[in-house]
């Protein structure tokens, strides 16, 4: 069975058992921040457990994302060096509110894991908590699992929510893989069976059966209503079921592989650091378009730092297979293939997902190269002094410069057989936040330790170029003077650079001595105090020294196209509060040069046609070409004269208040255009939900907009060319196509069912009589599934009173099929045929009384299972 016949079979057996299929959650709590992301698929229920919230169903089933990842730095470590260890993975589970209880939920699973599922009852194990009588009673009464293979557990088996709340023993299934598959055999103390903590005896399902609740004191009352939940984890599960050694090697991951094959041009299985390697890409895919999807997105805390870490490990990881450009948004291809069918927000959201991705990738790639440089020798370093770990120091200013989240830091020194010394790493933290707290007090009481006295005036966002002297110099690593390569913050009394603000990027650009001897390339600008800009870049030549004079000259092109971006939110701004209400403000925003975000307060998606209107209304206020003016006044008369405050942004006591013609009015110290005529043009991209009551707007200007729509027409005319037409007529030629293809379909199906009723009398040689009924149990070969319902239907309208049985193998898959003719419903059921030989091919399935069919993995027994008809229909002797 695939991965997606697993799913869907767990969905379908509890579907027809009275449960309703529900969506899984998204990995981000909806209505819980004490928790990170969802692990487990109880987690969308907790508040109908704690009896807080109610569901219009009684039972549930459900497949969920889960991921598991702590804030802690090193519990990655183990993902892709072993084949089971994931971050993200799927949680299949049924579910009971106050509805069956123990009886149901141990005979169900029994039965769907040895009867449809056809798992060998000889390898299967049972466990239950010590105290649980009714649950082993139940295990001997209803199920044949061997009698001494019912096993009691204390701890192990009883699950609680947390220190106090709902809570209950547990039972679990555990599958026994074979005395191969211990990998514990070396140790003499190892006792091997379940529980014993190796990989021979493995948990694959859990039953939890929720009856207490524990109060503050530790004691356990009665809940009024009992509760099932269970989980069991895909990956596991589809591992057994397709009997392949490593949860890796299932379909649903091995897809993902293959595609960092292709990428790589290496093979899986060859060598060992290239599989692990391909496995950490493989898994982190997966996180991370989850997460995107879900409206996680990198950044430097919380949620969006786990983000931030997943991929950078895999960037890294693609660079030791080689992998130079960046390919990680290509593999999210892969897994939009290989999971958008039962996710189908991975698919809708595809192209955001791959563009955060490749935009992160880019970002980071400008900085590993370096990092991993100056890694390389300080091992050389700490390894030429023998010493076991490297500096505390070294591995923040990876972390701090360099982007290098501690525990890629750690993964690389794996290799080396070195680790970091975390206490110097926290300290050289501490420090850093210590500094960052003396920035806080200066902003209060005017006193800063590091930046003390130190002023800059920002110029002005209308000049590229200034000339100055520099205050301060700061390094984290080096003392003056800072030569060639070192890596400074650098003040200068006043500067052209505008810094971080109200979701702009800081300027880039360069600093350069007035006779040219020396230059500093400016990488970022940001304020690190009230009042105090600092320029962070490298020495790239000649000396820095303080009180020289200098030229400072921003990146203009990068400016420019931050500008019209940033001048662009204001009209987007008002326009989206004309279209949507006054309700709509601004929760965010990003501006960098190729494109510009903005996030703001709405309930519902904004739709095409008004969005439409939207992107209209701004372009018509850019063509009118309105004046922007700036005004420096007190706060208090800004907000009487109705200006709109800018989210996150700190106000002083005087304020700049930007209008843009009667129609926009806003508090904002950005950088802006004269005019808005010189925005050019204003194209939307897209719009989102990136969080609850947050929608996310997605948008170019300028020679951004001129890009986009070059690329557009570029795809245009590829696929103009692709279906030889005019790329006026390239959609109607398509369409053409497309119909073409489906009559094409049509005859092909046509003529597999002429060919099948050509071979019905053939078939009918084998046909046998029982009680005036015709039987005819037959294999076919050569013949689609609907291929097969047809001639399953003519040789029925053939016998016309009778029982027809069809096998066929397909690849891999066996197919059975029982059809009954109308007269003989009564005598004989299809679904009930089917549901008693699919086993023998090892599937499952029912059906209609008239009509059944079903699939399974084993071709080979379809003559067993076919000679299994005629001896079940009291046909087997002629
Ligand atoms: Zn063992
Ligand atoms: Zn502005």
């Amino acid at each position: 069975m695939t991965g997606d016949e697993i799913r869907d079979s767990f969905l379908d057996f509890f579907r027809e058992r009275g449960h309703t299929v529900v969506p899984s959650a998204p990995l981000v709590p909806e209505d819980d921040p004490s928790l990170l992301f969802v692990n487990a698929g109880m987690v969308q229920f907790k508040q109908v457990f704690l009896g807080k919230d109610t569901r219009p169903y009684r039972r549930a089933v459900d497949s969920q994302k889960c991921l598991r990842i702590s804030g802690k730095h090193n519990d990655l470590e183990q993902v892709g060096r072993d084949t089971y260890h994931h971050t993200f993975f799927e949680m299949l589970g049924n579910w009971s509110f106050g509805d069956y209880y123990k009886r149901e939920a141990i005979a169900w699973a029994w039965e769907l894991l040895t009867r449809v599922w056809k798992l060998p009852k000889d390898r299967l194990w049972a466990t239950v908590h010590t105290t649980d009588d009714e649950a082993e009673q139940l295990w001997r009464e209803i199920t044949d699992v061997g009698r001494d293979r019912i096993l009691r557990f204390d701890a192990e088996n009883f699950w609680e929510m947390g220190d106090t709340g709902p809570c209950g023993p547990c039972s679990e299934i555990h599958i026994d893989r074979g005395a191969a598959a211990c990998d514990r055999r070396d140790d003499p103390a190892h006792v091997c069976r379940v529980n014993a903590g190796c990989a021979r005896y493995i948990e694959i399902w859990n039953l939890v059966f929720i009856q207490y609740n524990r109060d503050e004191s530790g004691k356990l009352s009665d809940l009024p209503a009992k509760h099932v939940d269970t989980g069991m984890g895909f990956e596991r599960l589809a591992a057994v079921m397709q009997n392949v050694a490593s949860n890796y090697d299932v379909d649903v991951l091995r897809g993902i592989i293959a595609s960092v094959e292709r990428l790589a041009k290496k093979t899986y299985g060859r060598a060992p650091d290239d599989d692990v390697s391909m496995r950490v890409i493989c898994d982190h895919a997966r996180a991370v378009t989850f997460l995107i999807a879900d409206g996680v997105l990198p950044s430097n805390e919380g949620r969006g730092y786990v983000l931030r870490r997943l991929l950078r490990r895999a960037a890294r990881h693609g660079k030791l297979l080689g992998l130079a450009k960046p390919f990680l948004h290509e593999v999210v291809g892969a897994v939009v293939h290989a999971m958008g069918r039962p996710y189908p927000e991975i698919v809708a959201q595809h192209a955001r997902i791959a563009d955060a991705v490749r935009e992160e990738e880019e970002r980071f790639a400008a900085t590993l190269d370096r990092g991993l440089a100056l890694l390389a020798t300080e091992v050389k370093r700490a390894k030429a002094e023998r010493a076991s770990a490297l500096p505390g120091e070294v591995a923040f200013r990876l972390y701090d410069t360099f982007g290098f989240p501690l525990d890629l830091t750690e993964d690389i020194l794996v290799g080396e057989g070195l680790t970091v010394e975390i206490a110097g790493f926290e300290r050289a933290m501490e420090e850093q936040r210590a500094r960052g707290r003396g920035a806080q007090r200066f902003t209060d009481a005017a006193v800063a330790p590091d930046a003390r006295g130190l002023e800059s005036r920002f110029v002005g966002d209308r000049v590229a170029q200034y000339e100055s002297e520099i205050v301060g110099l700061f390094s984290s690593e080096q003392r003056e003077p800072f030569g060639e390569g070192a890596e400074v913050d650098v003040v200068t009394a006043e500067t052209p650079f505008y810094a971080e603000s109200g979701g702009q990027v800081g300027d880039r650009g360069w600093i350069e001595s007035l006779d040219g001897s020396m230059a500093f390339e400016v990488l970022d600008t940001q304020k690190i105090a009230q009042g105090v800009i600092a320029h962070k870049g490298t020495v790239r030549r000649g000396r820095l020294r303080r009180g020289e004079r200098v030229r400072l000259r921003i990146d203009a092109a990068r400016r420019e196209a931050s500008r019209l971006n940033h001048s662009a939110t204001h009209l987007v701004h008002a326009a989206l509060r004309h279209h949507l209400g006054s309700h709509v403000k601004q929760a965010g925003s990003l501006v960098t040069p190729d494109r510009l975000r903005f996030d703001f307060n709405h309930g519902k998606p904004v739709g095409d046609e008004t969005m439409r209107e939207i992107e209209d209304e701004v372009n018509g206020r850019i063509r009118a070409n309105l004046e922007v003016s700036t005004e420096e006044m007190p706060y208090r008369q800004a907000l009487e004269k109705g200006a709109l405050a800018f989210f996150g942004e700190k106000y002083g006591a005087t304020v700049t208040v930007v209008r843009m013609g009667d129609y926009s009015t806003e508090l904002c110290g950005g950088t802006h255009v004269a005019r808005t005529g010189d925005i050019g043009v204003f194209k939307v991209r897209g719009e989102a939900g990136v969080a609850a009551g947050v929608r996310r707007l997605e948008a170019v200007t300028g020679e951004g907009a001129l890009e986009l729509i070059r690329r557009h027409e570029a795809l245009l005319h590829e696929i103009a060319a692709l279906v030889r037409a005019p790329e006026d007529e390239a959609a109607a030629k398509l369409e053409k196509l497309l119909a073409q293809q489906r009559e094409l379909e049509k005859r092909i199906a046509e003529l597999q069912g002429k060919l099948a009723g050509g071979a019905a009398p053939d078939l009918l040689a084998d046909a046998r009589r029982v009680d005036g009924a015709t039987i005819v149990a037959t294999r076919v070969e050569g013949l689609d599934d609907k291929g097969l319902r047809e001639l399953a239907d003519r040789l029925r309208d053939r016998i016309k009173s009778g029982v027809v049985v069809l096998g066929s193998a397909q690849g891999e898959r066996a197919l059975l099929l029982a059809a009954v003719t109308k007269d003989l419903t009564g005598r004989y059921h299809a679904g009930n045929i089917i549901k008693q030989l699919a086993p023998l091919v090892g599937g499952g399935g029912g059906g209609r009384p008239d009509f059944a069919q079903a699939g399974g993995k084993d071709p080979a027994r379809l003559d067993a299972a076919l000679a299994a008809a005629y001896e079940l229909l009291g046909a087997g002797s002629r």
